[in-house]
């Protein structure tokens, strides 16, 4: 965790300057009324790290989102083989009890379902609600890293890649988060073997970064998310106390 401090320290300014000067949805840019965790809650441990961030949200998108977060849990819960998500789905677990609560979802998942032909039990998932998690969170954590704004349309090519029982990570984007010298490069880790995520640059890429998400050791989800503008740094000084502001797109 000592790792993280820079980074921390730049999220500790943000979080100051967001509950002072924003007052935008991060995601569709209306009236923000609530302000959401990211990584969102529900895909962490309890106990929830203390620097957790939040940023700005309207209602509207903070509710729509969290369905499709607690199907990508639920999801995950199926594949993983972490000891945090086994015992989930253990009798009393959060994904056993949510599946009691809601059939729906029970149905969901079991119709997702299927036996290949060589006896493995595969599962097709709702593809679409997972990525738009995946693409999400992507953005909440660019917003945080480079303060900036983007609009979720440029949060592109979102994927996930479960890799613990096979691995199906793209070569290109393993490799892109090592070095030349071929030692890895720095994750930022929000909760360790839960979630952790990193900015690369891809190679042979001047268009986009990638933002990899690992999600408990099970899954790797990546998106691209546009090559942040510079940002150009002001000394702060005690009677100047708020000079970062939100850079929202303006082709919103
Ligand atoms: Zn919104």
């Amino acid at each position: 965790m000592a790792a993280n401090f820079a980074p921390l320290v730049n999220l500790f300014v943000i979080q100051k300057m967001r509950e002072h000067t924003s007052t935008q949805c991060i995601y569709c840019s209306s009236e923000a009324t609530e302000r959401e965790h990211v990584p969102p809650r529900c895909l962490l441990e309890k106990p929830y790290p203390p620097n957790l961030q939040t940023l700005p949200v309207c209602a509207h998108c903070n509710r729509g989102f969290a369905l499709d977060e607690e199907y990508f849990i639920v999801l995950l819960s199926q594949i993983g083989t972490s000891d945090a998500l086994t015992s989930k789905i253990g009798e009393g677990g959060s994904v056993d009890r949510a599946l009691s609560h809601s059939p729906r979802l029970d149905d969901r998942i079991t119709d997702a379902l299927s036996v290949s032909n060589d006896g493995r039990v595969m599962i097709s998932p709702e593809l679409p609600r997972v990525l738009d998690v995946v693409g999400k969170i992507a953005l909440g954590l660019f917003v945080l890293r480079y303060r900036q704004v983007p609009s979720l349309r440029e949060i592109e090519c979102a994927e996930v890649h479960p890799y613990n029982i096979e691995e199906s990570r793209p070569v290109a984007t393993f490799v892109s988060t090592f070095t030349e010298h071929f030692r890895p490069k720095r994750w930022t880790t929000v909760q360790e073997g839960v979630f952790s995520y990193i900015f690369v640059r891809p190679m042979q890429s001047q268009r986009h970064l990638c933002c990899i998400m690992d999600f408990h050791s099970t899954a790797w989800g990546v998106a691209h998310v546009p090559i942040p503008r510079r940002f150009r740094s002001r000394r702060r000084t005690k009677s100047d106390p708020l000079q970062f502001q939100l850079k929202f797109d303006p082709s919103r």
